[in-house]
């Protein structure tokens, strides 16, 4: 992207809210994920630093574009705990570069467009791979990410009945009461199992480390997305709800690297690198490379990881509506060539 305005725009948590509702955000996605998918994109495996002594981590998340032209970064904390705290766990910024002159052109808040390109992402897949009537889901987590799967879930399929487990049985209840169903009826889970037996779509969205998603569970035809674990040592599903699932990625090379819902069933010899059918972008291309759901009986997962590139084409797409609307607030960067003119 390239822009005459100067200046750098500074996005925070309303604006984006504003300028990124969940269904653009959906069709934002499935452009990035299907560039990707083409060879369109650079982006390397995060770095993370996870820090000592404890969960805590902090990220650093490059990626380019060519469609839409876009380049950047995700500069993030993921601080679980903070669960129990007034903050996000995942803290940060977003910044979009210009591709013409390496102009900083915007500074946006990391939590919202995390919160919202992620559960956009489960979208996209969940429009590719689960059964077009499915109509009950069921949330395990309560979170910041099981509402935007909420409200992602609802616009891709005709969701008429929540489940929702959290390990707390209180912050389940919580949810239920504030959530925003569109009619739909939401009721709390004893258990995750309870949640998820009869489901058509599951999202796990936890902080869990340990499986809280068993194969065994999983009636026929279901769609998982699995989104809470992003590091090779925690993972969401057993093995044998991955063995037993034709499964999808985000991206390959992330999840050979830090999907621990892959990995710890690789390391135990139940599946190999060719248990990975492809990759979610795969299935927009025209045709698409890769085969997606092939029966109402089948079920499917699909790993989400996060990937930079949604990050970058989420504020390509509020850069260009703050830019329209005159949203936001601009700030002056970029050195003193202009003084010394
Ligand atoms: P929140 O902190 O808002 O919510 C965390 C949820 O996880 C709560 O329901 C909490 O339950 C539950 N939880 C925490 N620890 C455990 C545990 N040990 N066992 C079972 N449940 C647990 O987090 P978010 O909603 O922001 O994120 C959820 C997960 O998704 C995180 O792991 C996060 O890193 C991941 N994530 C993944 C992304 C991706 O792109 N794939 C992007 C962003 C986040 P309770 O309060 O009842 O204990």
């Amino acid at each position: 992207m390239t822009s005459t305005r100067s200046g750098t725009l500074l996005v925070g948590h309303r604006d984006v809210v504003a300028l990124l509702p969940m269904a653009d955000c959906i069709g934002a996605m499935a452009d990035a994920l299907a560039t990707l998918a083409r060879g369109g994109a650079l982006l390397p495996l995060r770095q993370v630093v996870r820090l000592p002594g404890g969960p805590n981590a902090f990220a650093l998340m490059p990626a380019a574009l060519d469609a839409p032209p876009a380049l950047g970064a995700k500069v993030i904390t993921v601080f679980p705990a903070n669960d129990r705290t007034p903050y996000d766990s995942h803290q940060g910024v977003v910044l979009l570069f210009d591709t013409e002159f390496g102009r900083l052109l915007a500074i946006l808040d990391a939590s919202t467009i995390t919160a919202l390109r992620t559960a956009a992402v489960s979208a996209v897949a969940t429009r590719l791979l689960s059964r077009p009537e499915s109509s009950t889901l069921a949330l395990l987590g309560a979170g910041v990410q099981a509402a935007t799967h909420l409200e992602a879930m609802r616009i891709v399929r005709p969701i008429d009945e929540v489940r929702v487990w959290s390990r707390s049985r209180t912050r389940a209840e919580e949810f239920a009461t504030r959530a925003v169903t569109g009619g739909a009826r939401i009721v709390v889970a004893p258990t995750a199992r309870a949640a998820v037996e009869g489901a058509d779509v599951i999202c796990t969205v936890t902080s869990s480390r340990e499986p809280v998603l068993l194969g065994e569970w999983l009636s026929p035809g279901v769609h998982v997305n699995a989104v809470g674990a992003s590091l090779a040592t925690a993972r969401e599903l057993d093995n044998a709800a991955i063995a037993r699932a034709r499964f999808f990625a985000d991206r390959r090379e992330s999840t050979l690297n830090e999907a621990g819902d892959f990995l710890v069933p690789k390391r135990e010899g139940l599946i190999a690198d060719d248990h990975i059918v492809g990759e979610i972008g795969e299935l927009l291309l025209d045709p698409p490379r890769v085969v997606g759901r092939r029966s109402a009986e089948e079920v499917t997962v699909f790993k989400s990881l996060g990937l930079a590139i949604e990050d970058v084409a989420a504020a390509h797409r509020i850069y260009a509506r703050a830019v329209e609307t005159g949203a936001g607030t601009w700030v002056e960067l970029g050195g003193l060539r202009d003084a010394h003119a």
